[in-house]
């Protein structure tokens, strides 16, 4: 019968581009489907455009799970280095930014045309705009219909990742499917994400829009020393993208805008060395002029050091290391970068990806309770539970 594959997997993203190459490698039938019109959308726009598509340093400690340990089996399997060697044999050039951070010099495009000539040389059918009506399973069978036709299968994937970025196609379908099969989902969060705050400190985001610092964000015992970035809706940039994924709604978080220097002691030393110095000057001297202005003004901070009391200078001080602040949301899945929670890794074989309760029944990438942290380190996951169930799909 023509519609019947060996595999079926549902959503052609990363981790379903992987899956599809792996097992058409291994002379599996295989039909990649996916309801958008465009392939590959989440990888073209990431990264700025040049895809940061693994990263030097992964490990299992740079992912959040329900269990951790979880993700040691796949990034095993197939590590960054293997899917480096892919770029290369494609000769895709491109570079470390920071921290291990690997991005096309070129263009994210580069790595969607490579996986979709993959997918071409490992015979994989794909059909895009595939919009599926029902999924059933009798027996080994697995059925998708959709309005006129109905395909038959002996493994079915799901790879249709998370709810962030729903313009481009991200829908809820995985977890739902996962319900339906009687699986555990854990709760969803919009993660990497920019955080909201109150009017008053949205007020300063927005004097200050534009304007990035290197800074330590941090809650509880987590903290990332990284970019910040000014925004008109709040904060951005990599380290609140990092901390978001780790805030729970009502938590503080606490951020040092000037991570080299202990700012107490060297207004001390400044009263006592320089007293007729201004304080505006001298915050302007270290922190960026805006910023420095805005911290001085709302402290009520003027004026020549030597006038300034102990308790204004500590409390200019915690200001700015150790500047305590309660976000009052995030921006949700419109920015967020991922998708915190998801099929729960208890329900799944580490080894295989595959449904400990359904045989032939996988789950791989972003719809799993797997999320890494900024850097590439999502695309790895996507990379590596793709191949995994690739092998035994
Ligand atoms: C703006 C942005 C930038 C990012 N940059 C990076 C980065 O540089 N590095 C990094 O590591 N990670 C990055 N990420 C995260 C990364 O893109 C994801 O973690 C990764 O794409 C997840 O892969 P996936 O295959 O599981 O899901 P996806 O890539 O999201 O693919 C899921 C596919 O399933 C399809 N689908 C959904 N519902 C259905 C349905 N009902 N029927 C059929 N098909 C369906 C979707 O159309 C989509 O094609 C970024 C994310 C965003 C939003």
């Amino acid at each position: 019968m023509s519609n019947q594959y060996d595999v079926i997997i549902i959503g052609a993203g990363a981790a379903g581009m992987m899956c599809a190459i792996e097992a058409g490698k291994r002379r599996r039938k295989v039909l990649l489907v996916d309801h958008f019109k465009k392939i590959g959308e989440k990888i073209r726009i990431s990264g700025g455009g040049r895809c940061n598509f693994t990263n030097l340093n992964t490990q299992s400690s740079k992912f959040l799970s329900q269990n951790p340990k979880f993700v040691k089996s796949a990034l095993s399997q197939y590590t960054q280095h293997d899917f480096i060697n892919l770029i290369n044999k494609y000769k895709i050039k491109f570079h470390e930014k920071k921290l291990g951070q690997l991005f096309c010099d070129h263009s994210a495009q580069q790595i969607v045309e490579m996986l979709l000539k993959e997918c071409e040389l490992a015979n994989v059918t794909l059909k895009r705009e595939f919009n599926i009506t029902e999924i059933d399973k009798n027996k080994n069978q697995y059925f998708v219909k959709t309005v006129d036709e109905t395909y038959l299968s002996q493994s079915l994937i799901i790879a249709t990742g998370g709810l962030s970025v729903p313009k481009i196609g991200a829908t809820a379908f995985g977890y739902n499917i996962a319900k339906k099969f009687g699986l555990d989902v854990l709760e969803t969060l919009p993660a990497l994400v920019p955080l909201t705050f109150n009017e008053k400190i949205l007020e300063m985001c927005k004097e200050l829009t534009g304007l990035s610092v290197e800074a330590i964000v941090s809650l509880n015992k987590v903290l990332f020393q990284e970019g910040m970035l000014f925004t008109h809706r709040g904060l951005s940039g990599p380290s609140i993208l990092q901390i978001s994924s780790y805030w729970k709604q009502g938590d503080d978080i606490t951020i040092n805008l000037l991570p080299k220097l202990n700012i107490y002691q060297f207004l001390e030393e400044k009263r006592k060395l320089n007293p007729k110095l201004d304080i505006g000057n001298i915050i302007g001297d270290i922190l960026p002029k805006r910023l420095a202005q805005i911290i001085c003004r709302d402290n009520k901070a003027s004026g020549n050091i030597s006038e300034l009391s102990n308790k204004l200078l500590k409390k200019l001080s915690d200001n700015i290391n150790t500047w305590i602040i309660n976000p009052t949301g995030s921006e949700g899945y419109r920015t967020a970068e991922v998708t915190l929670g998801g099929v729960n890794t208890k329900e799944l074989s580490s080894k295989t990806m595959m449904s400990k309760k359904h045989e032939g029944l996988f789950f791989i990438g972003e719809v799993v309770d797997v999320t890494g942290h900024l850097g590439g380190y999502n695309f790895q996951w996507a990379w590596s539970s793709g191949y995994v169930a690739g092998q035994y799909a």
